[in-house]
């Protein structure tokens, strides 16, 4: 199956480009409806809004270095996966990249313009919403679908700095295959689905993997936990956490130093790369002071069954608004209900 390579993404997307910039939006007059986020929220949410002609100016993400290295670069966190097997209409399984590019071209297709910048900067306090993006342009609108997503945490040690992107990494799938980590022992640490799923993807390439977890039972669903603990290349370290990253500047990660928390016994496992799989933050910190958020970060939605945030006119959908659930298909429903939430909002206001 085609897998959309990093460069393939960037070629895509300034195609892409070209077309949106044949269709320019006026920064001096308000969208009716602005969507920041390229997840399945995002793009659920422009499909259907796009459909009931709302016009929708989508925010997409920057292409940076930076949003690679937190996993936030446009298509959300599918693009960072292989194959997506739960989400309905695909009995033999998608390609997380296939799946998100689809959901993309098939909200262009209904005339969504798509902006490959961040957003970096909002004021909410009054209506028109105003906001500012990564190249400093700005732009107004009368509501706003906020689909921003999660990205990846990290242990916060300063080896684990110091290693980053020099056999440290949050992405197998973006990192899993290159030389540095083929056929060499590996440690995966985490114990939810992202950490069996990373750790099953590199045992692909590696000769052996450490799965580094603080518990002695992973939290991953019942079919990831069997397939990971299944193979063969896995071996499980319970109850441990992660000490230290050890390396040098020359090699980078040589091996990780682990303690488990019930005896304190230390152990070192030699190994070229360390990936980390312990959940994600949401992606909230341009709307801190904005919009009522809950201590771990999440927008926080005022009814239940409805997407309305503490300010009237913005919408939250997917996982930066979901500490609960986290799925592909949560996030799209999500999105549809943001879309028809804003939508009957406009109506009200008749800004529509
Ligand atoms: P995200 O997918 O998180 O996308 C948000 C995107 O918004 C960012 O990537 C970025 O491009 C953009 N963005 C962020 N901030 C800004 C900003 N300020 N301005 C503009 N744009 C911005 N779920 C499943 O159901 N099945 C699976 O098999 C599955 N596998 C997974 C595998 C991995 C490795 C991971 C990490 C997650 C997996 N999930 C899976 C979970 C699933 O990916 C998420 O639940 C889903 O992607 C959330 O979608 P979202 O729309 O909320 O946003
Ligand atoms: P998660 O479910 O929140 O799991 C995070 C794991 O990391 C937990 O096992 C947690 O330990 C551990 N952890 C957290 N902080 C830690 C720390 N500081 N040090 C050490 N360990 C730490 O996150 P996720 O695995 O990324 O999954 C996120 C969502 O995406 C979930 O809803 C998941 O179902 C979904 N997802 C689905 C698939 C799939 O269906 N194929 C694949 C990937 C992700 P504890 O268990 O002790 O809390």
């Amino acid at each position: 199956m085609g897998m959309i390579g990093r460069e393939g993404i960037r070629g895509h997307l300034i195609l892409q480009l070209a077309r949106i910039d044949a269709v320019p939006y006026n920064v001096d007059m308000p969208e009716k409806l602005v969507i920041i986020g390229s997840g399945p929220a995002a793009w659920t949410a422009a499909i259907y809004a796009a459909r009931a002609n709302l016009d929708p100016l989508l925010y997409e993400g920057a292409l940076t270095e930076e949003n690679r290295l937190r996993g936030t670069l446009p298509l959300g966190q599918l693009h960072l996966t292989t194959d997506v097997e739960n989400f309905p209409g695909f009995p033999k399984g998608v390609m997380g990249p296939e799946l998100m590019e689809q959901m993309r071209e098939q909200a262009i297709r209904f005339g969504t313009r798509v902006i490959t910048e961040d957003i970096v900067e909002v004021n909410l306090s009054h209506r028109p919403f105003e906001m500012t993006d990564s190249i400093g342009t700005s732009v107004t609108s009368h509501a706003l679908v906020i689909a921003t997503g999660a990205s990846a945490n990290y242990l916060g040690l300063a080896s684990e700095e110091k290693f980053k992107n020099f056999g440290v990494s949050a992405c197998a799938v973006c990192d899993g295959a290159l030389p540095r980590f083929r056929n060499k022992p590996l440690v995966v640490v985490g114990g939810g689905d992202s950490a069996a799923e990373e750790a099953n993807y590199l045992a692909k390439f590696a000769s052996s993997i450490h799965l580094v977890h603080r518990r002695d039972a992973l939290r991953a669903s019942k079919v990831m936990s069997q397939r990971v603990l299944g193979n063969p290349k896995v071996q499980p370290v319970w109850n441990s956490v992660v000490e230290e990253v050890i390396g040098n500047d020359e090699r980078g990660v040589t091996a990780v130093r682990t303690k488990n928390l019930h005896t304190g016994h230390v152990t070192t496992h030699d190994a070229t790369g360390m990936f980390v799989a312990i959940g994600h933050t949401p992606n909230t910190a341009f709307l801190k002071g904005q919009l009522e958020l809950d201590p771990k970060g999440f927008i926080v939605l005022k009814e239940p069954q409805r997407t309305v945030t503490s300010v009237e006119g913005v919408f939250a959908a997917g996982d930066v608004a979901d500490p609960i659930y986290k799925q592909a298909i949560t996030a799209a429903g999500m999105g549809c209900k943001a879309a028809l939430d804003a939508e009957r909002w406009l109506a009200e206001k008749n800004l529509e």
